[in-house]
């Protein structure tokens, strides 16, 4: 889909995770010294401070940990989404991201109900973002 909403720009670090969006596939990156998966990219473990970083396919399935409806457009482009559902998951394994909720009601949505990332894409394929759905308990 075209888009004239502002767009996240990958840098250096943050480029395989944005590169794995694009080909479907949900990112991180983990630590090859302690096992800890670090969100948001960066260059250094924020556990053990180890730059042995290794980029790896997550399952993208998580719980919802909390959410926002906004009321009011966050800007005028976002104004054909309204309630925006923003949302906070938790991954299993651990991290929390922020991303857009999908294919549920407004009050239908649950702290705590699990969630499955699915892809959606900007601008013919230039920058995928990554959307949660409910799934079945
Ligand atoms: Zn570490």
């Amino acid at each position: 889909m075209s888009t004239n909403k502002p767009l996240p720009t990958p840098t250096e670090i943050s480029a395989p995770y944005w590169n794995g969006l694009k080909e479907g596939r949900l990112t991180l990156p983990q630590c090859k010294s302690c096992g800890h998966w670090v969100f948001f990219p960066r260059r250094h473990c924020d556990k053990c401070w180890s730059q042995d970083l290794e980029w790896k396919e997550v399952k993208g399935t998580g719980t919802l940990y909390t959410y926002t409806l906004t009321r009011v457009p966050t800007l005028p482009d976002f104004a054909d989404e309204m309630p925006q559902k923003m949302a906070v998951v938790e991954l299993d394994e651990g991290v929390r991201l922020i991303a857009g909720l999908v294919g549920v009601k407004r009050d239908e949505i649950k702290i705590g109900q699990r969630v499955q990332v699915e892809f959606q894409s900007f601008d013919d394929g230039e920058l995928t973002l990554p959307m949660f759905r409910p799934i079945a308990a």
